[in-house]
């Protein structure tokens, strides 16, 4: 499996892979990969003629108080497993590649960047839409996968496709869990025992949100104080444990359209997400 480390290389081999008629799915990632990211591949393989990964660690999607230098960097590992995964090529450019001197173009994110996380990570999703805008040029590929474990991530990308006409479909992956119930995350690395325990919290907290709406709840108010209630017992902070609207992701007063319970919370030293899409069928 090649590794190219720069863009005209990479866009002249997808050229090269679709000039034959094939379509070619694209998976960005920052690395650290775990099986919440091969899945993300094994969607892409499942729906297309090839496939293809880029590791980036984007240092425009990070804060100045943020992760972006000990963010778990495991190369070797990760190309073994998109090779065996049967990608491709990785695309793994240095920073400098993609921002060079003089760099100072940026995407502005669409609104539904402007609640929940982009509130608690100021200019995140500008690092982001930047980024994944710049990855589809340098791979002009047909398809592209991305969790929606970052679910306002996911609903910026979709946003941002369609606002500025990118040819490019994409696909949403489910989130992938450990057997406990954690969803997968790059992160959890830096989690110890104890608070691997505690992170537990959040997968708790929307399975009881879930139950309660099975069980005919239907009052937005009552299911977030019982999520903060489940939360509070263990983790140390929480950015923010609501039910918003899932297209939109603004503030609703009853289940009457779908909607998504999303939480960012602190567990130690670490920031984690998870998030729940609950079904609106009537109670
Ligand atoms: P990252 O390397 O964290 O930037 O993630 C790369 C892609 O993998 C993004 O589209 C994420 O949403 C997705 N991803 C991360 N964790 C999971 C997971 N547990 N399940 C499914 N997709 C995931």
């Amino acid at each position: 499996m090649e590794v190219i480390r720069t863009s005209d290389r990479a866009r002249q081999r997808v050229w090269s892979i679709r000039s034959k008629g094939s379509t070619v799915g694209l998976i960005p990632t920052m690395g650290a990969l775990h099986d919440g990211h091969l899945s993300l591949v094994q969607l892409c393989a499942d729906r297309c003629d090839t496939s293809v990964a880029s590791i980036f660690v984007n240092p425009t999607q990070f804060g100045p108080h943020e992760d972006l230098d000990k963010y778990p960097r495991t190369f070797d590992q990760d190309c073994e497993r998109l090779e065996a995964a049967g990608v491709d090529f990785v695309f793994a450019p240095t920073a400098g590649e993609m921002y060079p001197n003089g760099f100072s173009t940026y995407v502005e994110p669409p609104n539904v960047a402007c609640m929940l996380e982009g509130k608690c990570r100021p200019g995140h999703f500008r690092g982001v839409t930047t980024v994944v805008m710049k990855l589809f040029q340098i791979l002009p590929a047909t398809h592209a996968a991305f969790g929606r474990k970052d679910y306002q991530q996911f609903k910026v990308i979709e946003a941002m496709t369609r606002d500025l006409n990118v040819g490019v479909e994409i696909i949403g992956g489910a989130t992938i869990r450990e057997p406990d119930g954690l969803a997968m995350s790059s992160r959890n690395r830096y989690l110890s025992s104890a608070d691997r325990e505690q992170a537990l919290a959040l997968s708790a907290a929307l399975q009881t949100v879930q139950r309660l709406v099975a069980d005919g709840e239907r009052e937005i108010k009552v299911l977030e104080t019982a999520m903060r209630r489940r939360l509070d017992a263990s983790v140390d902070q929480i950015d923010y444990a609501v039910i918003v609207d899932a297209e939109t992701l603004t503030s609703i007063n009853g289940l009457d359209h779908p909607a998504v319970a999303l939480i960012a919370a602190h567990v130690g030293t670490t920031r984690l997400i998870d998030n729940r899409e609950l079904s609106a069928s009537p109670a």
